[in-house]
């Protein structure tokens, strides 16, 4: 049988939050591939191959997935949220192009999913209504003044900042220095939100303003919101307000 290599995300944790294109492939996996902890969010099915790894080794889980492919099985390789956005695509087609070249000739596909950034934004309103853009805070794969560039570069374009991976226990201090950067550029009111566990039961959303932003509050779960000079906050009596950003940029029409 001719194998086929799927790359998938499960979305940010609910099962109503996985796509069903993404359901269907698994179902039809003979080998799962990914990072221990999303595999544990897939369905366990009689006769599936599990390969979990650890998070670290990105390239290497992809090499293994097209071997497994190149073999003749199905194979699904699983990220969280969606496979494009920080996580396995990139590093199976970096394989591919660095790899095997009868790899090129492999059924590839994606199956996009929910990423993190989207159930974030769901849980507080509709901040990303105007222009946005991701950040990643991690340096393991780029240099810290690399993202200190594109921070600046965000702020000074008033893009809505949504940061992906804020912290960890290698690096306490960034999301702090990341701060910094940014009130040096934006007004001390920019709303800040800390998404912890979107879209699923356990989500927490602490709210503050990016002249009280406490580092703290962000871990490897959290996704962190930072408003554009646009972003707006509409109270409501004993619930936190809703955010959003105005698709407009003269701001609240009359
Ligand atoms: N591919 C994933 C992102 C991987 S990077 C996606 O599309 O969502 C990992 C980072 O994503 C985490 O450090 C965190 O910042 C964010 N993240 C993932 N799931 C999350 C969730 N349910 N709630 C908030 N942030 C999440």
């Amino acid at each position: 049988m001719t194998g086929s290599l799927v790359v998938v995300g499960t979305g940010p944790g609910k099962a109503e939050l996985m796509t069903p294109a993404t359901t269907t492939a698994l179902a039809l996996a003979t080998d799962l591939v990914g990072y221990g902890p999303y595999l544990d969010r897939v369905p366990v099915t009689r006769d599936q191959c599990r390969h979990a790894s650890d998070n670290r080794v990105e390239l290497d889980r992809a090499r293994h997935a097209l071997t497994l492919a190149a073999q003749g099985r199905q194979v699904v390789v699983v990220s969280g949220g969606d496979p494009g956005v920080f996580a396995m695509a990139s590093a199976v087609f970096e394989a591919v192009e660095t790899g095997d070249p009868a790899w090129r000739a492999l059924d590839i596909r994606v199956e996009p999913g929910v990423t993190a950034m989207l159930a974030a934004a769901a849980e507080v309103g509709g901040p990303l209504g105007g222009d946005f853009c991701a950040i990643s805070l991690s340096d393991n794969l780029k240099a810290w003044t690399t993202i200190e560039r594109r921070l600046r570069a965000a702020a000074e374009a008033d893009f809505v900042i949504a940061l992906y991976n804020p912290a960890s226990r290698a690096r306490p201090d960034q999301l702090g220095t990341a701060f910094d950067l940014l009130r040096a550029i934006k007004s001390a009111e920019t709303p800040v939100l800390f998404v912890r566990a979107a879209g699923t039961a356990e989500t927490k959303v602490a709210m503050t303003t990016l002249a009280a932003a406490d580092p703290a509050h962000a871990d490897m779960r959290t996704l962190v919101l930072v408003g554009a000079s646009t972003t707006r906050l509409v109270a409501r009596e004993g619930r936190s307000p809703w955010v959003y950003t105005p698709r407009s940029e003269r701001g609240v029409r009359p």
